[in-house]
């Protein structure tokens, strides 16, 4: 039987997930969210230092005590395991406050990195690397887009090769999110030139510290002032590698990627319900409350059309998430049929967000424009959507060619489903009840 209600004990989990972010981390979200304006009049940041961290830990000490943190891992990994349908539903209550993803040990690009590594690192790599990732001593970043060429890794340019007993890495890479501040970063580079497409790369565990380095400059996001930002430009140059630096095996680096980026995607996805539905609550309560021309908002028509219109897309997307996580937990792998609902929900999530966010805002009026609510940040969140883990248009090719994988051409001149030869042949199959009786009235 199909049951759209979580069992009582995951729904007391979400309940606490829910309240523990209402309560702790959306106040702290918006103390966030004066400390980066204070930063960016030049104003010391009123968070940094071992008060705030010791606070931070003091949280996720709590997370920890309800068995939620790093939620996206099976337990022999220290995580709940509780698979994609639940994980969604957690990270539709997480998305809420941006602080959550590090007090439940969910942060990306850590989330994904640690999983890389569990999945291909050697025991040694696990020891020297896993375990203080999953207890969020430092950042790490995943190094793999290149300033000419990001959704094609056929145009990758990067290349390491071996040199004695270890390896030389050499390129640039661009938006490398942490690329910065990470203490480790996983660099996808050219191994063999040669070889087809899907064995051409390789990933590389890379200290910080390694000597070779070179920060050109960190990149911001919409809205962060010029200068500023956590996605960094990066020269690496003749970046000396020892030979246990290796990820996995040597040509696995494209494979390995997509393990990454499938489980991510989909839950970028569950963070937009997330966000457009808290849209849609601020937008609801909005036009409750102003009045114009003699009526509320919520009674003109217009208003209520888009009121209308964000719930049932927010609803339909919804279910589409929850369906596409449902198929990766029943599979148990990233297959095609997997994959087409991964791709399709990561073309609707900017869609969806656009959207919502749009008309949300719009009925804020000139309060929706402004900085003194969250829509700002939401609407300044819907571009990068589309562009993140791959475009829009390259998701829609998947989407696209496992649909028609399912289609076959037809052999006539005109199509199977052709009306006149649809009648022609209902007319053969019942030629016998087509015949006049004799005698009949
Ligand atoms: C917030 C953010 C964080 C990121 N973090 C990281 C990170 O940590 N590490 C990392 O390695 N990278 C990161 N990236 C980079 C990201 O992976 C790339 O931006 C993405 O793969 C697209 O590459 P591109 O930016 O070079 O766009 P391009 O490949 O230049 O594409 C630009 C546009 O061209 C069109 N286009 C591209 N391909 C096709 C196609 N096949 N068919 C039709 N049209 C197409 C689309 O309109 C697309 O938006 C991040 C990006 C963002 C926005």
């Amino acid at each position: 039987m199909i049951d759209f209600d979580p069992e009582p004990e995951f729904q007391a989990q979400l309940d606490w997930a829910k309240a523990f972010c209402e309560q702790e981390l959306m106040p702290l979200n918006y103390l966030l969210l004066a400390d980066r304006e204070e930063k960016r009049v030049g104003k010391p940041g009123l968070l940094e230092g071992a008060k705030f961290k010791r606070h931070i830990r003091g949280l996720q000490e709590q997370v920890k005590g309800q068995g939620l943190w790093g939620l996206h891992l099976g337990p022999e990994l220290g995580g709940p395991g509780l698979g994609q349908v639940k994980l969604c539903l957690m990270n539709e209550i997480l998305s809420q406050a941006s602080t959550a993803p590090t007090v439940f040990g969910t942060r990306a690009p850590d989330t994904g990195n640690a999983e890389l590594i569990a999945h291909l690192g050697t025991a040694e790599q696990k020891k020297r690397w896993l375990e203080p990732i999953m207890n969020d001593e430092f950042r790490t970043c995943y190094s793999m887009t290149e300033p000419h060429a990001g959704s094609d890794p056929g145009m990758f340019r990067t290349r390491a090769w071996r040199d004695g007993d270890g390896w030389v890495l050499d390129g640039y890479k661009w938006f490398s999110s942490y690329g910065d501040e990470a203490k480790l970063l996983i660099v996808m580079a050219i191994t063999n030139p040669d070889a087809p497409l899907v064995d051409r790369a390789s990933m590389f565990l890379v200290p910080r510290e390694t000597r070779g380095i070179e920060i050109i400059r960190n990149v911001g996001q919409l809205g962060e002032p010029l200068g500023t930002g956590d996605h960094s430009y990066i020269h690496y140059n003749q970046v000396r590698l020892p030979a246990d630096a290796l990820l996995g095996r040597e040509g696995q680096g494209f494979a390995g990627s997509q393990t990454r980026l499938s489980g991510g995607r989909i839950h970028h996805a569950m963070r937009a319900v997330g966000q457009a539905q808290k849209a849609l609550d601020m937008a609801c309560e909005r036009v409750l409350s102003r009045e114009t021309k003699g009526s509320l908002l919520s009674d003109k028509q217009m208003v209520q059309e888009s009121i209308a219109d964000s719930y049932i897309q927010i609803r339909q997307f919804r279910l589409h998430v929850l369906y596409a996580a449902w198929l990766i937990d029943k599979h148990q792998s990233y297959n095609r049929e997997v994959r087409r609902e991964i791709a399709a929900v990561k073309v609707s999530a900017p869609k969806v967000l656009l959207d919502v966010v749009y008309r949300c805002l719009h009925l804020h009026g000139s309060l929706g424009a402004s900085n003194e609510t969250e829509l700002g940040q939401m609407w300044m969140n819907v571009p990068w959507m589309g562009i993140v883990d791959g475009p829009t248009e390259v998701h829609k090719v998947t989407v696209a060619q496992q649909t028609l994988r399912h289609y076959a051409a037809s052999d006539d001149l005109f199509p199977s489903y052709h009306l006149p030869k649809k009648i022609a042949d209902a007319r053969a199959r019942f030629a016998e009840l087509l015949e006049h009786e004799v005698g009949a009235i």
